[in-house]
């Protein structure tokens, strides 16, 4: 018997093992592929997946790894219109996001995952399930039977798992054929420059990847997609290419679609396997590890019975209205990437792509792709805090300045390691209130605020769950243990 099976060691179930395991649960995590994948699909931590990565300790050498990519070029018929200044820090934005492989960033969670102990069974994929009221049955092609307490279905796009708990996936597709190579080439191009040529319905984008590869993408069709790209390239850059490789290429559909459950009993669906849309924005790999930094802490007290299963539902209610904005965004994009219609065009090339060179677009658009903003506030554990101001429970912590136990000086965001840490003066109220907190949660970091008399305790995955007197936590801990306060 073990805690959680995790289906797929993508980014999503690599993120949810390795906080499993952090929250104190017994996991096997099982993927259907032979090895670890070597070709990348995501080329972009946005900031709230390294963000996440750093508290689950998973970042590795990813940001001094990543690629000092600091503009994209857009191009209407040949002519270039507007430049967007990338990597750099807004208000919000204080860590920009980092430009690396997907496969880069599966190692590093896989180097992460080794640390904690655990290890990915590949060639195993899952193939049926038992579920009943106190666990799941887990048949792999491996020939075992696996008794698990839960199951974590983050076995992407085509998902067996949601298949076979019959949870809808409805949706529809965007874009019929879009084809993608990654490729070694001469090429007439800066490396550090996202380059995005636009002419009428047709677009194709050059992005630079890790060691000197490029990555042709846009729509089209054909059995050689490296072949097609490249004659579109020069047909719609004007610029000569050269293939001198291929690594990887491959043609798929563009879709949207959104699982119509998170949870059916002791299953869950996380990551792809719950939501797809355009990989246009970036946001794919970056949402699933977001879904997995929400659910690991929650499945962690539930399995440690600190919580009831009512605290799941909040998954659920916190993360799917996230993949809906998602979607909507990411649609709203590839249609105007794309150039879905002459007026959609026209607003493309006339006024989006010049607009690219202002300030305040930069900031808008680093701000929107970040994941930063995302906040839970209007969810079940935030007790109606929407209708406030200032940082409520829900949102994404501030950084603040805090005394740690042994009296040094750091910042919060320094210190969040996937525990729960409680801001508390160091008085006896606080001192009652880390009691109280400690022993319904377990393990947590106490600091002190270096000023005023703030109470606040941070879940595991960066949000405020609780802000008030310290005498008034037991109520919301109550609350938590049942998914609502
Ligand atoms: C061309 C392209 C570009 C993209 N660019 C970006 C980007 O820049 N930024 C971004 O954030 N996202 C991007 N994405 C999206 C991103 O790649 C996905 O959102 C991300 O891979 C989802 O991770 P996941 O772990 O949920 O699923 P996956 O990465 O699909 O992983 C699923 C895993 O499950 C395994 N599996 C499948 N079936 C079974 C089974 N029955 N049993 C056990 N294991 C199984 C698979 O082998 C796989 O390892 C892009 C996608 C594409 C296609």
């Amino acid at each position: 018997m073990v805690d959680v099976v995790v289906a797929g060691a993508g980014p999503t179930g690599l993120a949810a093992a390795c906080g499993l395991i952090a929250s104190g649960c017994t996991v096997r995590i099982v993927d259907s592929a032979p090895a670890p994948a070597t070709t990348s699909r995501a080329n972009g931590l946005q900031a709230r997946g390294v963000e996440i990565l750093d508290r689950l300790g998973a970042t590795g050498d990813l940001r001094s790894s990543g690629l000092p990519v600091r503009t994209v070029a857009a191009y209407v018929n040949r002519r270039l219109v507007g430049t967007l200044r990338v990597g750099e820090p807004t208000r919000l934005v204080r860590q920009p996001g980092v430009l690396t492989s997907q496969a880069l960033v599966e190692g590093a969670l896989r180097d992460r995952l080794g640390e904690l102990g655990g290890k990915v069974e590949w060639a195993t994929a899952v193939e049926g399930i038992g579920p009943d009221d106190s666990g799941v049955d887990v048949r792999t092609s491996a020939g075992e039977t696996i008794r698990a307490g839960w199951l974590v279905g983050c076995d992407g796009a085509h998902s067996t798992v949601r298949k076979l708990t019959g949870v809808g996936f409805p949706g529809v597709p965007l874009v019929e054929s879009f084809l993608l190579a990654d490729v070694r080439a001469d090429l007439p191009l800066p490396h550090e420059t996202v380059h995005v040529w636009l002419h009428e319905d047709r677009m194709i984008g050059a992005f630079p990847l890790p060691d000197g590869v490029w990555r042709l993408m846009g729509p089209g069709s054909g059995d050689a997609p490296d072949a097609a790209l490249a004659a579109a390239f020069t047909e719609l850059s004007g610029l000569p290419i050269r293939l001198t490789d291929t690594v990887w290429s491959s043609t798929f559909r563009i879709q949207r679609r959104l699982a119509d459950t998170y949870r059916t009993g002791r299953v869950l669906l996380a990551g792809d396997a719950a939501h797809i849309h355009s990989p246009l924005g970036g946001q794919g790999m970056n949402t699933g590890l977001g879904d997995a930094d929400n659910l690991a802490w929650k499945l962690g007290l539930v399995v440690a019975g600190r919580a009831g299963i009512g605290l799941l539902d909040t998954y659920q209610a916190e993360r799917r209205p996230i993949a809906e904005t998602v979607l909507s965004a990411t649609t709203a994009q590839a249609r105007l990437v794309i150039g879905d219609g002459p007026v959609t065009r026209l607003v493309r090339d006339r006024l989006f792509a010049p607009l690219l060179d202002l300030p305040l677009t930069r900031r808008i658009i680093t701000d929107a792709t970040s994941q930063l903003r995302i906040s839970y506030r209007r969810g079940p554990l935030a007790n109606g805090s929407w209708r406030r101001r200032g940082q409520r429970p829900g949102d994404r912590v501030a950084d603040l300045p805090c005394r740690t136990r042994d009296g040094a000086l750091t910042t919060l965001r320094q210190l969040l390691d996937y525990r729960w840490v409680l801001v508390v003066p160091a008085d006896p109220a606080g001192q009652r209130c880390a009691a109280q907190v400690a022993d319904r949660l377990g393990d947590i970091m106490v600091v002190t605020p270096e000023r005023g008399r703030l109470a606040m305790l941070v879940r595991p995955d960066g949000h405020i769950g609780w802000r008030g007197r310290p005498e008034r936590i037991g109520r919301w801990l109550d609350g938590l243990a049942h998914g609502q306060v």
